[in-house]
C-alpha cells in the first residue's frame, strides 16, 4: 500500500492566533496547536511583562512537548494614540452635541483627554477624529488654546483608553516609542521569533527598528511591517524593500482609509508581496462573530476563503482567540476553510523579482512541478532564503525545508506551503543532502519508494545565498 500524506494533513495556508485571556492556558494552547495554529501573536498593546513571560514560557513548553513548530510573533504597539482615563470610566457621546478634546494633563475638568500633544496645534475645523476603531466619529469645529471643540457625528459610549485615529494628520510621533524600545528588549531576552511594528509610515521606520535590533544583538530578527496607514500604502514599494514580512492590518486600515478601500488594497498588497516572495498575513475580523458564536457567518467564511484565493500566506485571529468564547473552534474553522479552498488555488506565474541564482531556480521549480508529479520539494537552507523564494513560487508540492538554526526554523513556519524541519547539523555534501532528504521524508511518511521529489540546495554548503542546484530524485526502497 502506498503511504501518501493526505492533503488534509498538509495545509499550505498558515494560521496566526493572538494569545489573550481566552487562550492563556496550557489546555487551550495545546488544543489550538493541534487544531493548526502555526504562529502565536503576542499583542504588546496589552498585558504586562509578567503575563507575557508566562505566556511565552507556556507556548514554548507546549510546542516542545508536542514537537510541533510554533512561531512567536511579538506585535509592538507603535505610535498609537489613546483616550485618557475618563472620570466615570466612560462617557456617552450624543450625536449633534459638542465635546472638548484636551491634552491628557487637563482631562479631569476640561473634557476628553487625548494623548497626542500636538492636537490643538494641528487640528483644523472640518478634521475627522475617530474613536474606538472608528465606531465613534467627531468633527472638529473650533480650536481655542489647548482645547479642540468637536461636534459628535456618530455617537455612542466612549470608554477610557480606547484608540484614536486622526487620518487627516501626518502625526509627529516617533515610529518606535519608548515603550516599543523596552518591549523589544524584553522580546529579545525572551527569544521571540519575529517582531512586528504597528502604524509603519515609511521604509525609514523599519530601518530604525532594524538598527535598534542590531544595537541590541538581534540583527537577524525578522521584522514585519503592519500596513494600516495611508502613508504606508503610498510608500508600500519602499517598505517592501526593507520588511521581511507584511500584515494587511485591516482593523486600522479600515479606519484610517475608507472601509470600502480595504478589499482592493488587500488584493494589491498581497499581490505585491507574492511577486517579491514576502510572506503576508491577512488580519482582523476574519471570524469576528466567533468571539460569541461557535460558528462563523457565511460572509466571514467567504472572507477567509477569498484571502486565501488572493494569495495570502497566513490568516489571523485577533479577538476570536484572545478574548473569544471559542478560540479552538476558530482555529479549526480557519484550517477547514483552507483545506477546502487550497485544492482550487491557481496562481499566475510572475516573473523573477531578482536576477539571482535562487530566483532562477524558483522559476525552474514552477516549470518542473507543472510537468512532473512530485511528492515534495526538499530544501536545505541556512538563512531561510531558499525556502522563502520557493514558497513565493506557490508550487503544489509541499516544501520541506531543513535548517539547523532555530530562528530560521521558526521563520519558515510562517511561509505558505513550507514545512520546516530542524536538524542538529546540516549535511555538507551533495550525497549527504540526498540521503537526509530521503531518510527524513520516509521516516515522516511524507514520501515512499518510487516517489519523485526535488532537492534544492547549494554546493559548497555554508555559502550565504548559495543555492545553486536542483535535483530530481526518486525515493529508493
Ligand atoms: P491591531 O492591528 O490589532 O494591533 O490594531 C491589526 C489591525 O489594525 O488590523
Ligand atoms: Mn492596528
Amino acid at each position: 500500500m502506498k503511504l501518501s500524506p493526505s492533503p488534509m494533513l498538509f495545509r499550505r495556508t498558515k494560521i496566526v492566533a493572538t494569545i489573550g485571556p481566552a487562550s492563556r492556558s496550557r489546555e487551550v494552547i495545546q488544543q489550538m496547536l493541534a487544531a493548526g495554529m502555526n504562529v502565536a501573536r503576542l499583542n504588546f498593546s496589552h498585558g504586562d511583562y509578567k503575563d507575557h513571560a508566562e505566556t511565552i514560557a507556556l507556548l514554548r513548553q507546549v510546542a516542545n512537548a508536542e514537537a510541533t513548530p510554533l512561531t512567536l510573533l511579538q506585535d509592538l504597539q507603535g505610535p498609537k494614540i489613546r483616550v485618557g482615563q475618563l472620570p466615570q470610566g466612560s462617557i456617552e457621546l450624543v450625536e449633534g452635541e459638542q465635546v472638548h478634546l484636551v491634552p491628557l494633563t487637563e482631562e479631569e475638568t476640561q473634557g476628553i483627554g487625548i494623548d497626542y500633544p500636538y492636537l490643538a496645534e494641528e487640528a483644523q475645523p472640518g478634521m475627522q477624529v475617530l474613536l474606538d476603531d472608528g465606531l465613534l466619529e467627531l468633527v472638529v469645529e473650533a480650536v481655542e488654546g489647548n482645547r479642540v471643540t468637536c461636534r459628535v457625528v456618530q455617537g455612542g459610549t466612549l470608554k477610557s483608553r480606547k484608540g484614536v485615529n486622526l487620518p487627516d494628520l501626518n502625526l509627529r510621533l516617533p515610529s518606535l516609542t519608548d515603550k516599543d524600545k523596552q518591549d523589544i528588549q524584553f522580546g529579545i531576552e525572551q527569544g521571540v521569533d519575529i517582531i512586528s511594528l504597528s502604524f509603519v509610515r515609511r521604509a525609514e521606520d523599519l530601518w530604525e527598528l532594524r538598527e535598534y535590533l542590531a544595537a541590541h544583538g538581534a540583527s537577524d530578527m525578522p521584522v514585519l511591517a503592519k500596513i494600516e496607514k495611508p502613508q504606508a500604502v503610498e510608500n508600500l514599494s519602499a517598505i517592501l524593500g526593507v520588511a521581511d514580512a507584511i500584515m494587511v492590518a485591516r482593523g486600522d486600515l479600515g479606519v484610517e482609509m475608507r472601509v470600502e478601500k480595504v478589499p482592493l488594497l488587500q488584493k494589491q498588497i498581497i499581490r505585491e508581496c507574492n511577486y517579491r516572495s514576502i510572506p503576508v498575513i491577512t488580519a482582523t475580523q476574519m471570524l469576528e462573530s466567533m468571539i460569541h458564536n461557535p460558528r462563523p457567518t457565511r460572509a466571514e467564511a467567504s472572507d477567509v476563503a477569498n484571502a486565501i484565493l488572493d494569495g495570502t500566506d497566513a490568516v489571523m485571529l485577533s479577538g476570536e482567540s484572545a478574548v473569544g468564547a471559542f478560540p479552538v473552534q476558530a482555529v479549526k474553522m480557519l484550517a477547514r476553510i483552507a483545506a477546502d479552498v487550497e485544492p482550487h488555488l491557481e496562481f499566475d506565474n510572475m516573473p523573477a523579482y531578482r536576477n539571482d541564482e535562487t530566483h532562477a531556480l524558483g522559476e525552474a521549480l514552477t516549470t518542473i512541478t507543472q510537468i512532473l508529479d512530485l511528492r515534495a520539494i526538499a530544501c536545505f537552507t541556512e538563512t531561510g532564503y531558499t525556502a522563502t523564494i520557493a514558497s513565493g513560487e506557490r508550487v503544489k508540492p509541499m516544501i520541506v525545508a531543513f535548517t539547523d538554526r532555530p530562528r530560521v526554523y521558526h521563520w519558515m513556519n510562517l511561509l505558505w506551503g513550507v514545512k520546516p524541519i530542524l536538524l542538529e547539523t546540516l549535511p555538507l555534501t551533495f550525497e549527504g543532502m540526498i540521503a537526509v532528504a530521503e531518510n527524513q521524508l520516509k521516516e515522516r511518511q511524507m514520501a515512499t519508494e518510487g516517489d519523485k521529489i526535488l532537492i534544492l540546495g547549494g554546493i559548497p554548503a555554508q555559502t550565504p545565498q548559495g543555492t545553486n542546484f536542483i535535483k530530481i530524485h526518486t525515493i529508493s526502497a
